[in-house]
């Protein structure tokens, strides 16, 4: 888990949404058109921005984040289904820069006056939106699941955003064999973006083996196209035949390394 910080590139931020609300706005109608998130997504710039923010990582599971697997997440959500939405609104400003200052909750954005800025409507708000993988991983077989954790997996479920608490890293960690530690009150949000899944747990521990038997970050990467070296990594590492057997399996190495942040994370934890 890493911190998120919203301040480093609140101008850049700032600067692609005001320019995407000029851009909606019709001079001679008089009022918006399309100003709405699934406009705003097609801006490549703002993913870019955001995918930099957070050095290239999902915001939840920490796998690398691919180009064309992104999604975009609202941290508060699009509509929230609580019968008194200002109960979330309230919880979710006391986290990052969800400040009332800087987002305001709208479910719909009026379109026939311009808006002014800040505070921005939380459906296109910078502040509450990050970058996440699209949960694609595997569940047990050799094919690819869509949606098995992180954003889409979460739908509208209120949670806790880690990213967003300051020294999140001293606060929750991951054990040697892939679990979560971390306190109690998030151990709902772990659930809703179902952050052990079988094959992300199996991902960090092979991280950790593979730490604990010293070996390179780089050999890891390059045992991908090495069937050699990697046969050799696998037998270093000492795990069970099973799996042994997955990760000779291609895609199971290639999905190991965009998980390849737990390298340092495990390098550098104590116990
Ligand atoms: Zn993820």
């Amino acid at each position: 888990m890493q911190y998120i910080s919203k301040y480093n590139f609140k101008k850049k931020g700032h600067a692609i949404i005001r320019r995407f609300l000029r851009r909606q706005w019709d001079k001679e109608a008089g009022c918006y058109f399309n100003l709405n998130y699934n406009q705003l997504k097609r801006d490549k710039s703002f993913e870019r921005l955001l995918k930099n923010e957070q050095h290239g990582f999902c915001c939840y599971c920490m796998r690398r984040l691919r180009k064309d697997e992104i999604t975009l997440e609202h941290v508060i959500p699009q509509k929230i289904k609580n019968k008194v939405p200002e109960l979330d609104i309230k919880y979710y400003a006391q986290f990052g820069r969800l400040k009332r200052k800087y987002v305001k909750y709208m479910e719909s954005i009026p379109k026939d006056k311009r808006l002014k800025v800040p505070p921005y409507p939380h459906s296109i708000a910078y502040e509450n939106i990050v970058a996440s993988c699209t949960g694609k991983v595997y569940n047990e077989g050799e094919e690819y699941a869509l949606h098995q954790c992180c954003n889409n997996f979460r739908g509208n479920k209120k949670i806790v955003p880690f990213f967003f608490i300051p020294q999140i890293e001293t606060k929750m960690g991951y054990r040697r064999d892939g679990t979560i530690e971390c306190p109690e009150r998030f151990e709902n949000t772990i659930k809703y973006l179902n952050l052990e899944h079988p094959s992300l747990t199996f991902m960090r521990r092979i991280w950790a083996t593979v730490v604990k038997a010293g070996i390179a970050i780089t050999d890891v990467q390059k045992a991908q196209r090495d069937i050699q070296l990697r046969e050799d990594i696998i037998s270093d590492i000492g795990i069970v035949r099973d799996e042994r057997k997955k990760l000779k399996n291609d895609i199971y190495w290639s999905l190991l390394n965009e998980f390849y942040w737990f390298h340092g994370y495990y390098q550098n934890r104590k116990g």
